[in-house]
């Protein structure tokens, strides 16, 4: 298959969980993602919050002061990298973690579609602070990420799908188990190669054109590397004679 050629390429990657596992931040499915013995696909929920807030949110507090002690890795780098010398970039990531921004990422080049871990608002209304009690309904604060089971923000959908509209060169699909029906539609609609990094086989697998299995914080700076390494050999080349 011909090499995308960066410079007037559109470029999808999609993230999840995995890319900011070896920056020390566990995964939900991971051996590491139980806390305290119980299931985060129980606690990062809408029941689970109803249920016994406070607990939700010493999980919330836990995890943000986790991810306020990590750093970004080679993979958040990398992304940087490929967004720096694409035609047309945007992130899809599922993290609610700031380490592609961190990372150096611009926020126009990214959408946290389960939004962000570091926000804080009403579960009621739309208003947001950091306080214990909404100051305009009364209603409990709570992390501003989407739960299991909660719709996406159809703002950050528009900017997908916007982006979308026009056929991609690339899909990188990065450490997701790409459980989500969505997640499968974006990185398979419109695009021409779909590359996926993840040590491990997922629902994704068998439409990808290619995959390595291996952690993302090795393959992927090696992808980059190695694709401008031959966009540049190529640029070279047009002007050999012979
Ligand atoms: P997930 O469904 O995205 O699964 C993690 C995936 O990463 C798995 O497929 C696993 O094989 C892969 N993986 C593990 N180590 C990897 C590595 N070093 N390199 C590449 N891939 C690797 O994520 P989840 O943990 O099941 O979480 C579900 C949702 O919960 C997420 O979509 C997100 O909203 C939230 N979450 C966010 C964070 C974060 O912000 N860092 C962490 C955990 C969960
Ligand atoms: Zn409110």
């Amino acid at each position: 298959m011909d090499d995308v050629d960066l410079a007037r390429a559109r470029v999808l990657a999609i993230t999840g969980a995995g890319i900011s596992a070896e920056s020390g931040i566990p995964t939900f499915r991971g051996p590491e993602g139980h806390w305290r013995n119980l299931d985060p696909m129980k606690l990062a929920t809408p029941e689970g919050f109803a249920e016994n807030p406070s607990l939700v949110w010493e999980w919330y507090n836990e995890r943000r002061e986790n991810i306020r002690a990590a750093e970004p890795n080679a993979a958040h780098r990398a992304i940087v990298d490929l967004a720096h010398g694409a035609r047309e970039f945007l992130l899809v990531t599922q993290n609610v973690d700031d380490l592609h921004a961190r990372a150096g990422l611009p926020n126009e080049k990214m959408v946290q579609i389960h939004g962000d871990i570091f926000e804080t608002r009403c579960s009621r209304c739309d208003f947001q602070g950091d306080v214990a009690k909404c100051e305009r309904c009364g209603a409990l604060m709570r992390p501003g990420v989407v739960w299991f089971g909660e719709s996406l923000d159809p703002r950050k959908i528009d900017i997908v799908e916007n982006f979308l509209a026009e056929d991609v060169d690339l899909t990188l699909v990065i450490g997701t188990t790409a459980v989500f029906g969505y997640i499968i539609d974006w990185a398979t609609r419109n695009s021409r190669r779909i590359i996926e990094i993840n040590p491990e086989a997922t629902g994704l697998t068998n439409r990808a054109t290619e995959v390595l299995r291996e952690p993302a914080a090795i393959a992927l700076p090696r992808f980059v590397q190695n694709l401008k390494a031959k966009n540049a050999a190529a640029a070279m080349n047009k002007y050999e004679t012979q």
